[in-house]
């Protein structure tokens, strides 16, 4: 596996976000649930601190293999670049009444908390379907307050190269 933190067990999960400079720019949150690519696009990005509530749309899966793509995307849909901005393996610790809830069932009942261990994004994360704007494919990506969280870094603004290949987008750009 490339760019994978050492010193987790063995199967778990990745989680990935790319950095997709489209006509409009945004971060796709990817989630292993299921044998797929769980995902939302994230307008803003991930944020660190736990104060922000940022819109994640939910999208469609993608296939496992495309976790470490980087490059142009050719065509009128996604048209852009994209670069692996983060990726690692995250745990799912959902849970209700004290009991652990499965991925696909928190997935399929709109609330999921994650443990990201990733070289940008750590710690606790909250994903949970509204209906903002009469639409339930509106989430919202929230930092937990804990170790991980930071009110005055933002990396989503500032740190703009991969994980994998230290690339920005640009560096994809047809000239
Ligand atoms: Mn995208």
């Amino acid at each position: 596996m490339i760019g994978m933190p050492a010193g987790y067990p063995a199967g778990m999960p990745i989680f990935v976000v790319q950095r997709h400079d489209a006509s409009r720019l945004h971060f796709d949150l990817r989630l292993e649930i299921d044998g797929v690519l769980v995902s939302w696009a994230v307008p803003k990005g991930p944020s660190l601190d736990p104060r922000d509530k940022r819109l994640a749309v939910f999208t469609e899966d993608h296939s496992l293999a495309y976790a470490t793509f980087e490059g142009a995307i050719d065509g009128s849909y996604g048209a852009g670049t994209v670069i692996v901005w983060d990726t690692g393996e995250f745990e799912n610790v959902t849970s209700t009444k004290g009991r652990p809830v499965p991925a696909g069932d928190a997935l399929a009942g709109g609330h999921l908390r994650l443990l990201l261990h990733g070289h940008r994004l750590t710690g606790g994360f909250a994903l949970t379907r509204t209906n903002m704007s009469g639409d339930d494919r509106n989430w919202i990506l929230v930092k937990i307050d804990d170790d991980g969280a930071d009110r005055r870094r933002r990396p989503a603004t500032t740190e703009l190269t991969s994980v994998l290949s230290g690339r920005t987008n640009a560096d994809f750009e047809n000239r």
